[in-house]
Formats: C-alpha cells, structure tokens, sequence
C-alpha cells in the first residue's frame, strides 16, 4: 500500500486491534481486498493483553456432558486451536459446565503479530484514530496521529472496533450508552505462593480480604479478589481485583480509576503478604498495564440485540456468530450476577448487529457491536469478539468487492456456524 505524503488509499480501515480488529484484518485480508489496521497500543490484542482478562470464554458451549464443543468452526476455532498450542494450555471446566481457554497474555500478543505478518495486513502501530470525514451517508476520510505525524486515510469501508464506539461518536452519530457500567478489575499475578490448591487459597485470599476490609486495614471498595481459575501452576497465579465504584460517562473518569487501581494493587499485596498465610512471601511479577473496563458505549446498527434475545437462544434468519457464554454482569458493588440459559445451547448475533443503522460503509464488531446492555454483557466475551470480528471483516470485504450481501451472510453462516 503506497504512502505519499502521509495520506494512504485502502478498501477496508479496521480501527482497534483488539480481538474483534484482528478477526476483522484476518477476513478481510483473505477475501483479497487491502485491509490496513490501525491500534494506538503499541501491542495486538485489546482487553485481551493490556489487562491481561487471562481466559477465552465464548469460545465453547457450556454443556452438562464431557465433550468439548466449539461455539464455531473456522476462524475463532483456529485462533483458540494455535493460542492453545503457544499457551501450552486446555480447554478448563468450570462451574456450571462453563468451559474456557486459559491463555499467556505474551503468546496471544505473539499469535496476534503472526497473523498481520502471514496475512500481509498493514499495520499501524501507536496510531490512533481523531477524526472521521463524512459525505452522502458514507465515510470518506479518516485522520489518525501515527506516533509523532498525521496521516489522512482514504478507506472504502471502516470496521469500528475501538471498544468504544468511537467512530460513531467522532462523527455525532446516535450511540447505545448507559449512565453506569459494570464495575472494572485490575489483574496482576504472584509468584512464590505456598498452596497448589485452587478452593483452599481462593478461601484464604477471600477470608483475608473480608478481615481486612472488616479491621479497616483496606480500602473498603477492594472486597472482591479472586484467583482466575486455570491460572494456578508452579507456585504463580493470577488475580482479579475488582473495583466497586461506578464507571459513567463523566469525562476523564477512566484517570481517575486507573490511578486508584495501580494504587489498590500495591496495597492489596503489601497486605496479603503481612497475613502471614499462604501469599506470605509472594511477590508481584505482572501487573496489567490497563484497568480492565468491561463495557462502554455501544454503535446503533440496524438491529439491537436484546436480553431477551440472548436468553431465549433465538435464532435468526441472517445470523453471522453464536453467543455461548451466560449474561455475567458485575454490578458496582463488585459482585458478579450470571443468567445462564439452556445448557448445549445458543443465541445468535445477526449481521444487522454489525451494519450502521447511519453510514452504509461503517461496519462494527467485539464489545461494541449494537446491543444491549445487557446482551453485551454476555456478547462481549474474546470468543464472541473474534467470531463477530471475523463477520465484519468477510462483510466489509464482500461490500468492497461489490458481491451480493445475502450471499457473504450465507458464507460466513457456512464457515463459522456449521458447529
Ligand atoms: C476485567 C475484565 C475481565 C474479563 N474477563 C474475560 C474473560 O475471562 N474471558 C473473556 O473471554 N472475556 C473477558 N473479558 C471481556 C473481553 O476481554 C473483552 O470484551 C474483549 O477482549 C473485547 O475485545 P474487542 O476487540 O471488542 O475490544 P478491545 O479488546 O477493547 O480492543 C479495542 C482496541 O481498540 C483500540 N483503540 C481504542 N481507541 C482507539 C483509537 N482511537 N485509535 C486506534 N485504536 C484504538 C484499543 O487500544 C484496543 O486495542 C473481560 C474484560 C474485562 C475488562
């Protein structure tokens, strides 16, 4: 892809390379169309890696059997397959037959470069996206800072996959957004710790917790801290901290809560060290470099997936993914609600989810596809963002490539959802 004066022409912009914005690249790239990639990270992943979520969920059914059954074939299915091999990790069963993927967080960086290089995806690095330029209804420019200079892009579809909704909100579009989120987590990890046995240091660390926050010895929104399961091995683990405060759309409100997470972090550990049990001389090797904020504003496709929707397993007629994973809304006190629904079953996301209700070339995926808040609470799980990144993509493609909609639909049903 040719760049003159640091303006680029390319068919397909993909702004976030998170899990869906890496899908996303991956379709398009193999329907044959120039696809470019722009994160203002300086690593691949999203969520994923920067605050280290640590396990794929969404990625396959939960069921009450033994088999393991992939929520999609294809794509999601090949990622999970290598990040496994990388990881050196299983599929992990959990309560209510709840299956997940641990993962490294470097191996899934890794995995993400691999994918860019192999599919000959231009990548931009520490480029984020300021501004959108729009005419008759369709995107037609879009001005990113790339490190230390403007570039002007000229795309012929953009896939939206900021987290954020960020498109939509750059160019005064109506968004799906709520007065509050759910409460956000920080995740770092320990070494040294003295118990290999998942249940007996959960009960400890949530028994030690309680007495801290009970004798005044922590700061009362930091209760909850729970060990990610699948992630105790050779004396190392990863935790969650939760942060019991609301998240709004109050401006600068994301400073705010980083700086007193970083801060709870060091204070959580100075005291389970001091406990005297089995963290007693555990010291911290990783701490997240992001708060992990759950969810934010949504973009308004052409259809909103609803709680109803997702609980009742409909099915619909243009589906592009399935969703597997229960509705897990972590309210602002820290505490996590699941609404499950049937064992061995599913919803599906149907491509509407990911059309602009506003701009014909804007298209959508991950956790800020059109959607309740509710639906995305289950909807916005890695498995789910790479299958609905990977229908974005092959949509946005097929746009460029002037084929008839119906048809990619019906592609995409036959790659990712004969499961
Ligand atoms: C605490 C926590 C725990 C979780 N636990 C799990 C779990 O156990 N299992 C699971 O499957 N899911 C879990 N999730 C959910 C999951 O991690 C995310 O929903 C998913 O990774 C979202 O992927 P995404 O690609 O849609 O968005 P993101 O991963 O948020 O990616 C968005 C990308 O867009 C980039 N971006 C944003 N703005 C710009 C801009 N202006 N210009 C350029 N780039 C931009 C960001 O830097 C980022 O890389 C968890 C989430 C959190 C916060």
């Amino acid at each position: 892809m040719a760049v003159e004066n640091n303006q680029i022409n390319t068919d397909i912009l993909i702004i976030g390379g998170g899990s869906a914005g890496v899908a996303a690249a991956v379709a398009s790239a193999r329907m044959g169309v120039r696809a470019m990639l722009i994160e203002k990270g300086p690593f691949l992943g999203g969520k994923a890696t920067r605050a280290i979520v640590s396990t794929i969920c969404g990625a396959y059914f939960r069921s009450e059997g033994a088999a393991l059954r992939h929520a999609h074939v294809g794509f999601p299915k090949e990622f999970c397959g290598r990040l496994s091999v990388a990881s050196g990790t299983e599929p992990f069963t959990y309560v209510e037959g709840l299956r997940f993927l641990p993962y490294d967080h470097q191996a899934f960086k890794l995995l993400c470069d691999a994918y860019m290089l192999n599919e000959k995806v231009q990548l931009f690095l520490h480029a984020s996206l300021s501004s959108v330029g729009m005419e008759n209804g369709i995107i037609d420019s879009v001005d990113a800072i790339a490190l230390d200079r403007r570039v002007k892009i000229f795309p012929k579809t953009v896939i939206d996959c900021t987290g954020e909704a960020l498109v939509a909100t750059l160019c005064d579009l109506e968004v799906l957004k709520d007065e509050t989120y759910q409460a956000s987590a920080m995740v770092f990890s320990l070494t040294g710790i003295e118990s290999a046995d998942f249940e007996n240091l959960s009960l400890s660390v949530r028994r030690s917790m309680k007495r801290g926050v009970e004798a005044g010895r922590l700061h009362p929104e930091l209760e909850k801290l729970s060990i990610i399961p699948g992630s105790l091995k050779n004396g190392s683990a990863f935790f969650k901290l939760s942060v019991s405060r609301a998240i709004s759309d109050e401006l600068n409100k994301a400073t705010e809560l980083e700086l007193f997470a970083r801060e709870a972090v060091s204070a959580v550990h100075t005291f389970l060290k001091a406990e005297n049990g089995p963290l007693k001389n555990a010291e911290m090797s990783v701490v997240a470099s992001e708060l992990g904020i759950r969810t934010g504003r949504r973009s308004l496709g052409k259809y909103i997936l609803s709680e109803s929707d997702v609980l009742n397993c409909v099915k619909f007629d243009q589906a592009i993914a399935n969703g597997v994973w229960p509705i897990e809304y972590w309210g602002h006190d820290g505490n996590v609600n699941m609404d499950y629904f049937n064992a061995d079953d599913c919803y599906e996301i149907p491509a509407d989810c990911l059309m602009s209700a506003d701009l014909g070339n804007l298209y959508f995926a991950g956790r800020n596809i059109s959607a309740s808040d509710r639906a995305i609470a289950s909807a916005r799980v890695i498995g789910t963002c790479l299958a609905t990144g990977y229908a974005a993509g092959k949509m946005a493609a097929g746009s460029v490539l002037k084929r008839d909609a119906n048809e990619i639909i019906q592609e995409i049903k036959s790659e990712l959802l004969n499961v």
